[in-house]
């Protein structure tokens, strides 16, 4: 089958094709209006999409050589996200398979992270667990099918990706910030200083103790040295990245030794952090593990994994009706 699928969760416009559960098209129309504002602007969002949608889509069948009337259902991100922002691609979705009449089907952002491993060839088997980080959310997911998976552990705050966000406007850096620490961590010594590491029960996650000692630790080196962070920005970018990263993967080394999972996944926005990914890779050959990264257009926000979720949901004949209707909140 042709799937054409779209995502506007956030602040990405994407659409893609997959043919036959290859992905021959990922078209991303970054946002950068929301720049000027240090954070994604909700009522902004929403009508940028409007303006990016249709162009997204002829590109994605364009560069896929597939048209419009070759395309058997339309796959959409339902949920969850901002609300208008992901209206946008519902109604996209719903106007597009009644013009054509062809079915919906309705994806789960958050499945669609994990389901991004099922793109390339090389794929995890079930069950696996994936470490999901991202904007909005930092889950550990036993998946034990394309569509039966379950959250074992999860952030009590912040998100990851929040984490390194709000870290970064401390320093005042730019939005989003995760890159930009990315790459000044390259350049420090992330022993140069000590974060606290929380101690949470199980395998769930805090960030936001993190955010408060890294606000304080900046707010008193500051008013001794005004220069402090200009000084020292990669040493403070190495040791919040070695800090959060270790944060992550301890916890993902507890959860792997409970459930003796062996293939480890690394979903979402923050898998394209470089210390993260030699991170992983480090544990992975230290315990034996089968280490999944997906492509880093397929980390971040992208409408790839909502059709290679679609393309399975098509292959069960899941199909969504009409009067289907985002939602901002959506569990699995
Ligand atoms: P959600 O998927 O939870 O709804 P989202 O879709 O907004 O949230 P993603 O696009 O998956 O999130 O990820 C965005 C996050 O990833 C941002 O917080 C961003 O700072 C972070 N990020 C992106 N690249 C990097 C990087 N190289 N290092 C660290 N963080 C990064
Ligand atoms: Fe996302």
């Amino acid at each position: 089958p042709v799937i054409l699928a779209i995502e506007s969760s956030c602040d990405d416009t994407s659409a893609a094709v997959c043919v036959d559960g290859v992905v021959l098209s990922n078209v991303i129309a970054n946002q950068t209006i929301h720049e000027a504002y240090g954070g994604v602007v909700p009522e902004l969002a929403s009508r940028v999409h409007q303006q990016n949608i249709v162009p997204a889509v002829q590109q994605a069948l364009q560069r896929a050589k597939v048209s419009k009337n070759d395309v058997d259902a339309v796959a959409f991100t339902r949920g969850p996200g901002l609300l208008g922002s992901l209206l946008v691609g519902v109604s996209f979705a719903k106007a597009f398979a009644l013009a054509k009449n062809i079915p919906i089907i309705e994806v789960n952002h958050m499945q669609a992270h994990v389901l991004a491993h099922f793109i390339g060839d090389n794929k995890p088997s079930f069950p696996f667990l994936c470490l999901t980080v991202s904007g909005g959310h930092t889950q550990i997911v036993l998946v034990k099918d394309y569509f039966d998976m379950e959250v074992v552990g999860q952030t009590l705050d912040d998100a990851a990706g929040e984490a390194m966000d709000k870290t970064s406007k401390i320093l005042g850096l730019p939005y989003p910030g995760g890159p930009l620490i990315d790459k000044h961590a390259r350049l420090g010594n992330p022993e140069a200083y000590k974060f606290p590491e929380p101690q949470i029960p199980g395998f769930d996650f805090s960030f936001s103790g993190l955010k408060t000692s890294i606000l304080y630790f900046i707010r008193d080196n500051v008013a001794q040295n005004q220069d402090f962070i200009a000084e020292n920005i990669n040493d403070i970018c190495a040791s919040v990245e070695g800090r959060i990263v270790s944060i992550l993967l301890n916890k993902l080394k507890k959860a792997a030794d409970h459930y003796g999972i062996k293939d480890i996944a690394l979903a979402g926005g923050v898998s394209a952090n470089t210390g993260l990914r030699l991170g992983l890779k480090e544990m992975g050959a230290k315990y034996g593990w089968n280490c999944f990264i997906p492509e880093m257009q397929y980390c971040t926000d992208n409408a790839g994994m909502i059709a290679i979720a679609g393309y399975h949901k098509y292959l069960k004949g899941e199909f969504a009706e009409q009067s289907v209707a985002p939602l901002a909140r959506m569990p699995f």
